[in-house]
């Protein structure tokens, strides 16, 4: 979803199972959950955080509030923040159970899809730039052939770790880390997870730390058609286990690529 600076991400799975991921900043949490409802009624089945900064959870208790859900499951590494309390709070109003991303969970979302969380590295990694982001979960979406990896705002060290961990990095869409920062999205990453697709979701490149040219440069040069929501807005991707389909707000008109697996 377009939410300006931020992540906010719904995946529907096939029989319609839903995992929102992430709900970007406070501000947004009145239009990501008009997108929620807009595509399904029901609570959503799993709402997961990468980590608890305030442009990832600040819009959730908007949508948690309005649609509701049915499980919760939060970043481990501890951030500080009111925001966060009374998120939690909201949750344990609405008895909705909370439960720890860890390392190596694999949540089946219907379908024959399923959801394998790949980090938080263990142990968690301490004293790096930023710890919080360094801890995010990373999650790998696998339906059929077609793998999407999401990163949160992952660092060069959480690419790395990832790189050490000998998890199958391989994918057709990466959701770029970082908000397309110089500071993750290292070429050694993105040569393993040589992606077809590539989307930042972010705001305008005014915010220092955020979509970086050089890290554009990078990706560009794996060749991975690149999408951004500050300027494709709201980025559509379907697949059928084999191909993927990509469809954006602003420029209408899908582009198809093969899984290459
Ligand atoms: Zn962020």
């Amino acid at each position: 979803m377009d939410v300006g600076h931020g992540d906010a991400i719904l995946i529907t799975s096939p029989i319609g199972k839903t995992m929102l991921i992430d709900g970007g900043l406070a501000e947004a949490g009145d239009s990501v959950a008009a997108f929620v409802r807009s595509r399904t009624p029901a609570p959503l089945d799993l709402v997961l955080l990468t980590h608890r900064h305030a442009d990832h959870l600040g819009g959730l208790g908007r949508v948690i509030a309005h649609q509701g859900a049915r499980l919760f499951m939060d970043a481990v590494f501890p951030h500080p923040s009111p925001a966060y309390d009374a998120l939690i709070r909201l949750l344990a109003e609405r008895h909705i159970p909370v439960r720890e991303a860890e390392r190596g969970r694999v949540i089946d979302i219907g379908g024959g899809a399923r959801v394998v969380l790949l980090t938080p590295p263990t142990p968690l990694i301490t004293g790096s730039r930023s710890d919080a982001n360094a801890n995010s979960v990373v999650t790998r979406l696998e339906f059929g052939r077609v793998r999407v990896l999401l990163t949160g705002d992952a660092e060069a060290v959480t690419e790395s770790w990832l790189l050490d961990s000998k998890a199958d990095l391989r994918a057709d869409v990466l959701k770029v880390a970082h908000h397309g920062s110089r500071y993750s999205s290292t070429a050694r990453f993105l040569s393993a997870v040589r992606p077809s697709v590539a989307i930042v979701s972010g705001g305008p490149p005014t915010q220092v730390g955020h979509i970086h040219r050089d890290t554009i440069a990078r990706i560009e040069s794996i060749g991975a058609r690149l999408y951004r929501t500050d300027l494709d807005g709201t980025i559509t991707v379907r697949t059928d286990g084999r191909t993927v389909t990509v469809d954006t707000d602003k420029a209408p008109g899908s582009h198809g690529v093969q899984a290459r697996r």
